[in-house]
């Protein structure tokens, strides 16, 4: 248990994060709230979440000078994203408590293990199989149950990168070359109705907070809109999903915050579908909906805080904000900023925007939460807001 920064007279303890994407950024912004000082190792010169915090070690993250340094100056460290290597919090382990652990964080970096890792938890996810050499294909393209399928590699895929549809057995061995032969697994397309996601928040002591279930819509393989109360999933399946997210997080002997996504099909059926050690973008409508963030959940787990179930206060709409919108006049013109004057004259609306400074499209940049008395009135300006950043 880490003291709380007023606890220390003038000495504020330091909360380390490893990864300086926005997701560290917001991890920052809860923790210094909190009255933390702040520290981020990130090899790049301008992650924004190096911009804000106290101290950026500008490194690689396997980078053993670095790790010493952070080791030495963070009371406590946590991690931003699933591929930081789990070597890295392994050796941080040794000088600092590290949550959440290098052994959980290596189940979700790999998607195999990860599936396994979820059905053994007794929580469905969609049949598949493993794919790593030229035996594994041949037996996948024998299961005539998987495809169509989807081809994921076993890691380092995000955003929908690093995936190939495959609509039968005889188009397998192309689509595996053409993600380089790297270990990959292999799919049940699945007929989705509706894609949610739980946070869950786990302490040291084994006790667990949630909070309410999100509706995600993707687009290209993208978070782009997340609705919570979720619309089409029924309190049944939103608590089936609690329940499976917690049951999961228990297995892991997880601490700190988790999100599980799944998928409900088209007959009402619940099946996981990928988890992330770590605050989640379908969260991000936490920060203004809720008394408790996903981010301050994170603060609260790292540094033994008491964790109280977050209540929220107001329907959210969140939209992404990639830098697609950019380039919207068309690519051949320079970027331009979005009209956020008129987004903001918009009431109840709520902007995130992380600092980047280049927009690349497919970048998420930002985000926008809606919030207000119905969710009716939500969705309205939700929609007013989608139109005037076209
Ligand atoms: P990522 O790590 O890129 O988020 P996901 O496994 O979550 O990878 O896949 C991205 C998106 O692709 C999902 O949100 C969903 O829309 C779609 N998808 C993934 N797996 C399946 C599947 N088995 N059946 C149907 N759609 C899927
Ligand atoms: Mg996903």
């Amino acid at each position: 248990l880490l003291p709380a920064a007023a606890d220390l007279q003038g000495r504020a303890p330091t909360l380390g994060v490893l990864g300086g994407g926005q997701l560290g950024r917001m991890f920052l912004h809860a923790a210094q709230q909190l009255g933390y000082e702040t520290a981020v190792l990130d090899p790049d010169p301008a992650s924004p979440a190096g911009r804000v915090a106290h101290a950026h070690l500008q490194a690689g993250y396997e980078d053993p000078q670095a790790l010493q340094r952070l080791g030495g100056l963070a009371h406590a460290v946590t991690t931003e994203f699933e591929n930081v290597p789990a070597m890295a919090l392994k050796t941080l382990a040794a000088h600092v408590p590290v949550s959440p652990s290098g052994d959980a964080v290596a189940v979700c970096q790999h998607r195999a293990r990860e599936k396994a890792f979820i059905q053994a938890a007794g929580v469905p996810c969609a049949p598949f199989a493993d794919l790593v050499d030229e035996t594994g294909l041949a037996a996948a393209a024998a299961r005539p149950e998987l495809f169509p399928g989807l081809l994921k590699t076993a890691t380092l895929g995000y955003d929908g990168k690093g995936q190939r549809t495959v609509n039968g057995a005889a188009d397998l061995a192309a689509a595996w070359a053409d993600l380089g032969r790297a270990p990959c697994v292999l799919e049940k397309r699945l007929d989705l109705r509706v894609e949610c996601s739980v946070i869950v928040a786990r302490g040291r002591d084994g006790a667990c907070v949630h909070l309410p279930l999100q509706q995600n819509l993707h687009r290209g393989g993208i978070l782009a809109v997340t609705q919570v109360p979720a619309p089409d999933v029924s309190p049944g399946q939103a608590q089936a999903a609690v329940a499976a997210a917690e049951r999961i997080a228990a297995a892991l002997d997880y601490v700190g915050v988790l999100c599980v996504e799944f998928f409900v099909l088209a007959d009402g059926s619940l099946v996981a579908n990928e988890m992330a050690p770590r605050p989640h973008n379908s969260g991000h409508y936490s920060m203004d909906a809720c008394d408790i963030s996903q981010f301050e959940l994170q603060v609260r787990t790292l540094a033994g805080l008491p964790l109280t179930p977050p209540r929220q206060h107001s329907p959210a709409v969140m939209l992404n904000l990639l830098g697609d919108l950019w380039f919207r006049d068309g690519a051949d013109r320079p970027p331009r900023s979005p009209d956020w004057i008129s987004v903001l004259a918009l009431p109840g609306t709520r902007l995130h925007l992380y600092g980047k400074t280049d927009a690349r499209p497919g970048r998420k940049m930002g985000h926008l939460n809606i919030i207000g008395a119905d969710a009716a009135q939500v969705r309205a300006v939700a929609l007013q807001a989608c139109d005037l950043l076209g």
